[in-house]
């Protein structure tokens, strides 16, 4: 089965790693889909996320990184993908998830979507959270693997 676990990953963080481990438990390969829309901003670039991406999955065997600036729905038609995976963690993420997993379901029936529950300790972390804690020049150690730290401090450094 050819699975593709799609996001922003502004940065990746220890929960995103958790459910790409997770999904790795199951398939053999995961693509980590990069998604770049230009409307969408990110505090990284494309570039610099995929970038860290290589840098802290370099270790993990059976996995690739991608970007795409699509409609998710082509390139998994594209690439002849049949399952994408996603992460919940709280209830409030599956409000959203839903209506993301249908609606692409009504434009491509042929793949499925795979949710996996998070790891307790991961439930209130995000990507958007993490940016704000380094803005405050907090501790995010085990929040973000330390590449992806020392990216954030250099971004936020006055
Ligand atoms: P998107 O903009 O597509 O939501 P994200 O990079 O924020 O991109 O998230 C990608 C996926 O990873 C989503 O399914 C999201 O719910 C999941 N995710 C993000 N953070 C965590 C976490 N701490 N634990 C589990 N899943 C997570």
């Amino acid at each position: 089965m050819k699975v593709i676990y799609p996001g922003t990953f502004d940065p990746i963080t220890n929960g995103h790693l958790d459910i790409l481990k997770r999904g790795l438990n199951l398939f053999e390969e995961v693509t980590l889909l990069v998604s770049f829309h230009p409307w969408k901003k990110t505090l990284f670039s494309i570039e610099e996320r995929v970038e860290m991406i290589k840098e802290v999955t370099k270790d993990i065997k059976n996995i690739k990184v991608e970007s795409y600036s699509g409609l998710l729905v082509d390139y998994i038609k594209k690439n002849k993908i049949t399952g994408v995976i996603r992460g919940l963690r709280a209830v409030s993420d599956f409000e959203y998830e839903f209506q993301m997993a249908l609606t692409n379901r009504e434009m491509n029936r042929d793949f499925e979507t795979i949710f996996f529950m998070t790891d307790i300790q991961y439930m209130y972390l995000s990507s958007s959270m993490v940016k704000e804690l380094a803005k405050l020049n907090a501790d995010i150690k085990n929040m973000v693997p330390k590449e992806v730290m020392e990216r954030l401090q250099n971004k936020y450094k006055a």
